[in-house]
């Protein structure tokens, strides 16, 4: 079954069923998880900054803490030379991927983001620069791309339309959030999607569309991570995902698609101490730490008890190091592309 995974020829439902039903295979997961990340990545580590530019958002995803009617949010956005000053740190520390991420806040308009894109890859042209600013226009991408960005991150969250209409509000679709996918893609850009795993009203069913959707997409990263319920969301009284399936999903991603990137997310660190580590060890080689600036970092808070000091801070570098060397990876100092085989 695991040979399968591996060789991704695709297995029957019933057996990805039965994988994602059992704790049975978690340990072979794992390690042929880690056989297979070793021999496209080695024990590379790809560090990514991650600066949280704006919390306002159009939209009100029954998930998130930063939703347009969450009146409990302390809203901001970051300007031009804030957003730059990140950079700048983050160059010297060894950053050499920023990732600008925002709810989808129509205030930075094509304009806008192009021209902050514009100085950062002028200042830093041998960094990469990723964007995670949810759906816009076909023409919107292509310009964002124009200006230098070559990487572009949206979760589709859920491919199944029954479950995604139980997670957001009718004026958004499934189907749009799928033809940004694909407008990135024809574009040219590395492009990253992905799932929460253990998002109320969640089946294995869902998980097994999610699975397919991944595979017709063949995306270049793919984030999964716990759902982790938020006070001030209509999901306030939902239970939290699962650790365990978490790890479970990373490790059969990484058999599924050997050249992914695979981050192991602040959720992960969130929901355990060691849910990050764990990550790691089953396939995942991002980490994605913060590098905004630290009086805004809480307010950026998609879900309850979001981490952002320690190691999911980008000024806690070398405790990322020993991290990685405990776990025998290493961090390195690179833009981190992905590489298809
Ligand atoms: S999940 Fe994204 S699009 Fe939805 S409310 Fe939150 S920031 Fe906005």
């Amino acid at each position: 079954m695991i040979d399968s995974l591996r060789k991704n020829c695709g297995l029957p439902d019933e057996e990805l069923m039965n994988i994602l039903e059992s704790d049975l295979y978690d340990n072979a997961l794992v390690y042929e998880a880690d056989i297979v990340r070793r021999s496209v990545y080695g024990t590379d580590i790809y560090i990514r900054g991650l600066i949280e530019f704006t919390n306002y958002c159009k939209n009100n995803c029954y998930y998130c803490g930063i939703r347009r009617d969450n009146k409990n949010a302390e809203r901001y956005r970051l300007d031009s030379d804030d957003i730059f000053k990140c950079c700048s740190e983050g160059y010297s520390l060894g950053y050499r991927t920023f990732v600008l991420q925002g709810g989808e806040d129509m205030y930075y308009n094509d304009k806008k983001i192009c021209s902050i894109v514009y100085r950062i890859k002028s200042a830093y042209p041998d960094c990469a620069v990723t964007l995670s600013i949810g759906e816009r226009s076909k023409e919107s991408y292509k310009a964002f791309f124009n200006a230098g960005v070559s990487r572009y991150l949206l979760r589709h969250e859920t491919a199944d339309e029954k479950h995604y209409a139980k997670l957001h509000p009718n004026e958004m679709s499934l189907k749009n959030r799928k033809r940004c996918l694909w407008d990135l893609k024809e574009i040219g850009y590395q492009v990253g999607s992905g799932f929460m795993v253990g998002s109320p009203y969640q089946t294995v069913h869902n998980i097994i569309s999610d699975m397919h959707f991944l595979k017709e997409l063949d995306p270049d990263m793919i984030g999964i991570g716990t759902y982790i319920t938020h006070k001030d969301t209509p999901f306030a009284n939902k239970n939290n995902g699962s650790l365990l399936l978490t790890i479970r999903l990373i490790a059969m991603l990484r058999l599924m698609f050997p050249h992914a990137l695979i981050p192991a997310t602040t959720a992960l660190g969130t929901i355990h101490p060691l849910g990050r580590e764990m990550a790691l060890k089953a396939g995942a080689n991002v980490i994605m730490p913060n590098l905004s600036p630290f009086d805004i970092r809480r307010k950026y808070s998609l879900y309850d008890n979001k981490k952002f000091t320690g190691t999911e801070s980008a000024q806690s570098k070398e405790s990322l190091e020993k991290m990685a060397e405990s776990l025998e990876y290493r961090i390195v100092v690179d833009v981190g592309d992905v590489k298809r085989l």
